[in-house]
């Protein structure tokens, strides 16, 4: 490619113009939206548009002369690859770590200058932590400028897409009970007014569902509560009259999508307005009028909908079971044709997917299958395309990380199967990657623990033998809603009190071992806290413990049997004894054969 032909640089050159006209030294493009998405509608997708870096998390700068893109060891290797001939430079930084971009900005733009970045899609936190690293170094920020809209002309529209009610029997809980829980929280706030801009927190508070985005059933909105009513605010005919009339009975009445702006502007001065700032924009925030006071805290609907109820949990239980019986049926499938036909990492997507489709209650993938044969298994956030795919021959691990969208629950997988002949040192690193699950799987801990605090049990077996993987070990999931959810976090957060471990949080238990160019493994389960019984009773007070709800085999072909104790060969064994049984009603033939053979006790 003549790389000053590159669509990219010609983007960077425009955008350069523009912040030269408007006296700016460098524009900060953060992967965001006005919602605090983690997947973006398309108009939101300025990040990838102008850098085509098409990972789901990175940060771009560009500045007058050089522009970086600054991304975790998620996405090192298809960074290098998509920024190749751009003249963008990669910077390669630590997971978690929120902040390598405002180093660099502030020894790569001399002090006095102006750097600007979009409140509209600035999260408040973030524009706290940029405001405070800018002053130091002496730069100014702007946050009023739009600077793509006059470069972008095919910038999408807003998803018009309809919203749906999520109704009984799997919303186990009424909108206005829901309601009537958070405006309890704002009265312990001292809040008459609560803003929310995060899109799961109004679908699940609102009983509403929609499908603005990948992956994720929900739908572009806001939502303004008082102590009697709520305003939704979304866009126009995506809610259709029947819906309304049935959300005006529950007091929720509709606002255009543009007005939410202007309804923060006009509360009055005696009000007292809850947000949280780690999930709403500055933007938004500047719209409140200064006279307005305002209460910071953790959206209560995010705390809210972590905990399952029973009832949500026995729906979850029912979805797992129809997830692993897919699973069934793909892999009994996937064995009988390996070597027979001809299979690639998009085969496996789509017979998967087909599977899938036909349980019950099933409405959509809950992300996009990462299926990676050896090499391409080593990068976590790995997707084949029909440009680049490998077809599974020879030998190998094939590791496959999927999930589904059901109405009574959201799911989320991993497993690794052997091709062919798997090395010793495959079976090694599959053998600690399942001690680390199950490490962490059998853990008990006292009731509200922080969640990052559990993050090394699952490392310890990995961290033993100077083994380490680069991202999280668990995130929240949530119920027919985002696959990752907070506020709980097992990774290495900074731990504060809102990611304490209550019951009914459903968490996921995956850690990993990724050889860069050889291949990867990781094992992961859904798991859902439950109260834990012990020797000592209350005499230490709660305790929680796991109950693995992921129901599919863990293949024991990859173990090398020598680096499991018996206690760890008597879990999975009982595991897959209670796969079997919770499953093998709903398969039968081929997959169930495939069922027993893979669940025989180690
Ligand atoms: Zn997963
Ligand atoms: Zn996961």
């Amino acid at each position: 490619m003549d790389t000053r032909t590159s669509p990219i640089r010609q983007r960077c050159a425009a955008l350069r113009e523009e912040l030269a006209r408007a006296g700016i030294q460098a524009l900060l493009v953060p992967s965001s939206d006005p919602h605090l998405s983690e997947y973006l509608p398309g108009r939101w997708m300025a990040r990838e548009w102008l850098s085509g870096f098409t990972g789901s998390m990175a940060t771009l700068v560009v500045a007058a002369d050089r522009a970086a893109l600054f991304a975790d060891s998620r996405y090192w290797v298809q960074a290098e690859a998509e920024l190749a001939g751009t003249g963008i430079e990669l910077v390669k930084i630590a997971t978690g770590s929120s902040s390598a971009h405002l180093d660099w900005l502030a020894s790569h733009v001399p002090a006095g200058a102006t750097v600007a970045v979009d409140g509209q899609v600035l999260g408040l936190a973030a524009a706290q932590a940029l405001r405070s690293a800018l002053d130091k170094a002496g730069i100014v920020l702007r946050t009023d400028l739009d600077a793509l809209t006059a470069i972008w002309p095919d910038r999408p529209a807003l998803p018009a897409a309809p919203v749906y009610e999520h109704g009984a029997p799997q919303a186990t809980q009424t909108r206005a009970a829901k309601l009537a829980a958070v405006r309890e929280a704002m009265a312990r706030h001292g809040a008459s007014h609560h803003f929310i801009s995060t899109v799961d927190d109004i679908a699940w508070l609102s009983n509403l569902r929609g499908s603005d985005v990948s992956y994720n059933p929900v739908f572009l909105a806001h939502l303004l509560l008082d102590l009697t009513g709520a305003t939704l605010f979304v866009g126009k005919g995506k809610i259709d009259a029947d819906l309304a009339a049935r959300l005006a009975a529950d007091g929720l009445a509709l606002a255009p999508y543009e007005a939410a702006p202007a309804a923060l502007a006009a509360l009055a001065p005696a009000n007292r307005l809850l947000v949280d700032p780690r999930r709403v924009t500055l933007g938004l925030r500047e719209q409140v009028p200064a006279a307005v006071t305002v209460v910071e805290a953790i959206n209560p609907s995010t705390l809210l909908k972590s905990r399952k109820s029973a009832a949500d949990a026995d729906f979850v239980r029912e979805a797992m079971a129809e997830d692993g019986a897919a699973m069934c049926e793909f892999y009994a499938w996937f064995e009988h044709a390996l070597g027979r036909e001809r299979i690639t990492e998009l085969t496996v997507d789509e017979k998967l997917s087909a599977a899938r489709a036909k349980r019950s209650g099933f409405v959509g993938l809950s992300f996009s299958t990462i299926a990676g044969f050896n090499a391409n298994g080593a990068m976590p956030h790995y997707r084949a395309t029909d440009a680049a795919h490998a077809v599974i021959e020879g030998d190998g691990l094939l590791l496959i990380d999927s999930g589904g969208q059901y109405l009574g629950g959201t799911t989320d997988i991993t497993r690794v199967w052997p091709i062919g002949q798997v090395s010793a040192a495959m079976k090694r690193d599959y053998t600690l990657v399942l001690k680390g699950t199950m490490a962490l799987s059998r853990a008990r801990y006292p009731r509200g623990t922080l969640s990052p605090m559990l993050d090394a049990l699952a490392r310890a077996p990995l961290w033993a033998e100077g083994i380490e993987f680069g991202h999280g070990t668990g995130h929240g999931v949530g119920y027919f809603l985002n696959v990752h959810e907070g506020p709980q976090s097992i990774s290495k957060a900074i731990p504060d009190a809102n990611m304490a471990m209550e019951p009914g949080m459903i968490t996921s238990i995956e850690p990993g071992v990724y050889r860069p160019g050889q291949w990867g493994v990781r094992i992961e389960n859904l798991v859902l806290n439950v109260p834990a019984v012990t020797a000592e009773g209350q005499t230490f007070g709660d305790f929680l413990e796991f109950e693995t709800l992921t129901l599919c085999p863990i293949d024991t072909r990859c173990i090398a049997r020598e680096l499991l104790r018996d206690d760890e060969v008597d879990w999975l064994n009982r595991y897959h004894a209670s796969v079997r049984e919770r499953r093998a009603a709903r398969v039968t033939g081929a997959a169930l054969a495939w069922l027993s053979e893979r669940t025989a006790p180690l």
